[in-house]
This record gives structure tokens, C-alpha cells and sequence, in this order.
């Protein structure tokens, strides 16, 4: 008794000593704050005259639709809009247009080095004036210091900063030290081709990227629970994507002499047994404790004690942060969703066969095979046919010590001084992958600031961005393409 009681003290008097170095860690960790404004400097006018060009960006209806249904036409009033607002672009670019997804290239004084490539999509999700807009989804009404409608930061504002940075150094008679690039597919948000054969006809040409910069991470407030700072989150690594199918079948019949197991009741078991317990692994990967540790001198004292000390609260973060944070939650594992459901066509007929269709995310830890048949196995205890319909794996990640990176993170400083800089780890999907055949350097990120209102509006009602963290969006692009040698 006496021994165990021992044993007792030494864990408990072990644990204090740890958790008293932790406290000195975490206050000996400098608390950062960045309430400061940014370095970027622009004037009224151009703020202005960015604004009216993303709003003639926005003006135009170009909603992607399903693949072989894409109306080209509204493609084309869009890039007649772009050859309107960046005309010395068009001057000096060599134009490729692989079924209008665009790729210029601007030559460069060493061809012989590997290029740069800027890129955003054209396309953008529905958008229905139902109602909940505060202005029409595609007037992109200049108001309350925002450009708003459907693509104001998804991701036409990208496109807008990116081409205006360029437009302006060649009006200031710029020529880069390599080639560079700008690409736009038509066709991003309904995992279209178009990036894929943009990247393909790089490849088959012999061009290799230092880097390819695209939408993804952005200057965001509210980043994590506990932290009011503004973060540079710059993507380097997305999760994959699946959609998969369970069916149940069975005899169906009429209503009135039911069965039990019918279809529906053993898919909602199903359904049930996923829902209360996650069947994929949780784990810290490396990016994922690299941002940590980055965010950490930012977030209060509770917070910063957790993330700062992972070495000690590692299996208390694991459990705690993802009930509170969906997103921390992605960041651990990989997640998986039920989104459409169908049985019978009337009240009073069991269904022969039902079905449930899953999005899930695989992480980095775990790839699309091994997801699948983790669920396979659960599916199979009910008697479901499980199938593919489509899906990849998550990304390769891009190294965050990489030269590339670096110089974004330096650019990124001299433009944000003392703003929180992380590489991130993001649970969405973009085009950058598809480039990941030409580039070692696939960079998900937009130098633009983001509120969290805004976040909450993207794919959703009343879109926006603000007129002037656009108007530092194209200064930055304009510093990132300047300087790199
Ligand atoms: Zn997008």
C-alpha cells in the first residue's frame, strides 16, 4: 500500500515539475501582438480604381456549371473584361487559351531559371438572389467599403490584385528576372480539368516553376479560438477529397408489414456508428505542430501554455481543441461527412435499395485508399456496397524552410511587419495541386486581409472584400513579382 502511495507522489510530483517548466516556457515564450497597420502604402484613387475593376470582375455571371455544361460565352465577357482593365498585359504576353483557361506568359531577362506562376480561378459557385443578399449577388455594388457580390474574394479579388500588379509594373516598365506567368481556369469549383491541362502543357513544353502562388490561406483575423491577431496563413499542403457512396438493398414492400433491417435501418446504423465515433486516426503532422508553434506567441495565456508546449500537452490538445474548433478538428485527422441521402419514392414503400453518399477529407496520415477501406470494413458489418464515385488523395507538401517560401515569408513580412506568418495546413481544395507536376513550391495564398465575416460568406451570401485589403493585395503581389531574382 505504502509503495503504491509512493508511486502515487512521484507521478503527481513529476507531473508539477513538468507543468512547472511548462509555465516558464509559455512565459518565457514572448506574448507578439499585431494591432499594427500594415506598411503597404496606395492612394484613394487607386484604391478606387481597383475596386471599379473587381466590380466589372464580379458584374459578370460566370457560374461554373456541371462539366461538358459550361457556357463559354460568359467566359468571353469576362476576358473581354480583362483585356479592357489590363491592356498592357495583353500587349506583352504571349496568350495560350486551352479552352478558356487562360495562361500568358511574360518573357523574362533569364529564360534559362525557372519561372514564376500567379493563378486564380474564373468561375465562381451559384449564386440565387434569394433574398439573402444585401446587395444582388452580381451587381458588385461598391459599398461600405467593400466590393460585393459572388466572386469579391472567390477568388476574382485574387485574379484583380495579381493582374493589377502586374499591369502596373509594366507600365512602370518593368521586366521581370524570369519568366512569369499568370493562369485562370474556367472550371476550379466544379473540379474541372482546366487547371490540369494548363499544367500538363507546361510540362509536355518543358517548363518547371520556382513557384506557383493561388488562392487558399489569406491575412485572416479569428484564426483559431483565443486569437485576435491577424495571421499570414500561407497554404502549403491540402487535404484530398471523396465523395462515396453506401447502398443498402433489400426487399422492399408495402409499409403496412414491415421487416426489421430494411435499407434505411441499416444505413442510419451506419450513419449512427460513424457519427459517434470517428474511425480515422488523429495525429499531430509535422506542418500542423510547426503552425502551432508559430501561432502560439500570439494566443492568450491558456492557449499559448497548450499549443506552446506540445511536447507535454500533446494528447490534451489532441481531445480538447477539436471540440471547440471544427477547424482544429480537420487539422488532426481526417473528416468525413453525410450529404445526400434516398430510399423510396413514396411514404408507404420500403425501399428495395437505399443509398447515403459521404464527403470526406483525407488527410496527409492517411490516404485515399486506406480511408476507404477503413469504411469498407464498418459498411461491410451492415451489409452496404461501398463505391468511389470520385476523389484524390491529399496534396504533396511543399517544404516551409524552401527557399520560396522563405522569400514569400519575407516579402510577406516587409509588407505586414510583425503580422503572425505560418505555413497551414487546408482542409479545402484549390487548382494548386495540379501543379505540383511542374513545381515543388505549390503555395496556396493571398496576400489580402479577410474578416471573419467574410470567411463565413464565402460559397455563401453577400460575399465581399474590403476596397483597401484589396488595394494591399496588389501591392504585395507587386512586391513578391519585383524582387524575386
Ligand atoms: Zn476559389
Amino acid at each position: 500500500m505504502k509503495i503504491l502511495l509512493y508511486a502515487l507522489l512521484c507521478i503527481v510530483a513529476l507531473f508539477a515539475v513538468l507543468l512547472l517548466i511548462a509555465v516558464i516556457r509559455t512565459l518565457l515564450i514572448k506574448n507578439k501582438k499585431c494591432d499594427k497597420k500594415s506598411a503597404i502604402e496606395f492612394t484613394p484613387e487607386e484604391e478606387r480604381l481597383y475596386a471599379e475593376k473587381l466590380s466589372e470582375m464580379v458584374k459578370v455571371p460566370t457560374v461554373s456549371a456541371q462539366p461538358g455544361e459550361t457556357d463559354l460565352k460568359r467566359f468571353e465577357d469576362f476576358q473581354a473584361v480583362l483585356r479592357k482593365n489590363f491592356p498592357k498585359i495583353f500587349e506583352t504576353a504571349e496568350v495560350k487559351d486551352i479552352d478558356s483557361n487562360l495562361l500568358l506568359k511574360i518573357k523574362g531577362k533569364d529564360s534559362s531559371k525557372n519561372g514564376i506562376l500567379f493563378m486564380g480561378h474564373q468561375d465562381v459557385v451559384p449564386a440565387p438572389d434569394d433574398g439573402t443578399w444585401k446587395y444582388p449577388p452580381f451587381s458588385g455594388e461598391i459599398a461600405e467599403g467593400r466590393v460585393n457580390g459572388r466572386g469579391a474574394m472567390d477568388c476574382k479579388s485574387t485574379l484583380c490584385a495579381e493582374w493589377q500588379a502586374l499591369e502596373e509594373l509594366l507600365g512602370e516598365g518593368f521586366v521581370p528576372e524570369r519568366d512569369l506567368y499568370l493562369a485562370c481556369s474556367v472550371n476550379e469549383e466544379n473540379s474541372g480539368d482546366g487547371a490540369t491541362r494548363t499544367a500538363e502543357w507546361l510540362k509536355e513544353n518543358g517548363i518547371r516553376l520556382a513557384f506557383v502562388m493561388d488562392e487558399g490561406g489569406a491575412v485572416v483575423n479569428g484564426f483559431m479560438p483565443g486569437m485576435s491577431t491577424w495571421v499570414a496563413a500561407a497554404g502549403v499542403v491540402e487535404k484530398g477529397t471523396a465523395h462515396i457512396k453506401f447502398t443498402a438493398k433489400g426487399k422492399g414492400g408495402h409499409s403496412s408489414t414491415p421487416v426489421k433491417g430494411t435499407p434505411i435501418a441499416r444505413l442510419s446504423a451506419f450513419v449512427s456508428e460513424i457519427e459517434k465515433k470517428n474511425p480515422f486516426r488523429k495525429e499531430f503532422i509535422p506542418i500542423v505542430t510547426l503552425m502551432f508553434s508559430r501561432l502560439a506567441p500570439y494566443l492568450s495565456f491558456p492557449f499559448r501554455l497548450l499549443l506552446g508546449n506540445l511536447w507535454l500537452f500533446k494528447p490534451l490538445v489532441g481531445f480538447a481543441v477539436p471540440l471547440v474548433s471544427p477547424m482544429a478538428n480537420a487539422f488532426l485527422r481526417t473528416t468525413i461527412v453525410f450529404t445526400m441521402s434516398g430510399g423510396s419514392q413514396a411514404p408507404n414503400v420500403i425501399p428495395g435499395e437505399a443509398y447515403v453518399v459521404a464527403n470526406i477529407r483525407p488527410s496527409v496520415q492517411q490516404n485515399l485508399e486506406e480511408c476507404i477501406e477503413i469504411l469498407r470494413k464498418i459498411a461491410d458489418k451492415y451489409d452496404l456496397e461501398t463505391e468511389l464515385v470520385l476523389g484524390h488523395s491529399a496534396s504533396r507538401i511543399t517544404d516551409p524552410d524552401s527557399d520560396e517560401m522563405k522569400y514569400i515569408e519575407k516579402c510577406v513580412n516587409e509588407c505586414y511587419p510583425e503580422y503572425c506568418f505560418t505555413p497551414y495546413y487546408m482542409a479545402g481544395g484549390t487548382d494548386c495541386r495540379k501543379y505540383e507536376s511542374v513545381s515543388d513550391n505549390c503555395i496556396r495564398f493571398c496576400p489580402m486581409k479577410i474578416y471573419p465575416d467574410q470567411m463565413a460568406a464565402m460559397h455563401a451570401s453577400n460575399e465581399s472584400i474590403n476596397t483597401d485589403a484589396l488595394a494591399e493585395g496588389v501591392k504585395v503581389y507587386k512586391h513578391i513579382m519585383k524582387n524575386y531574382k
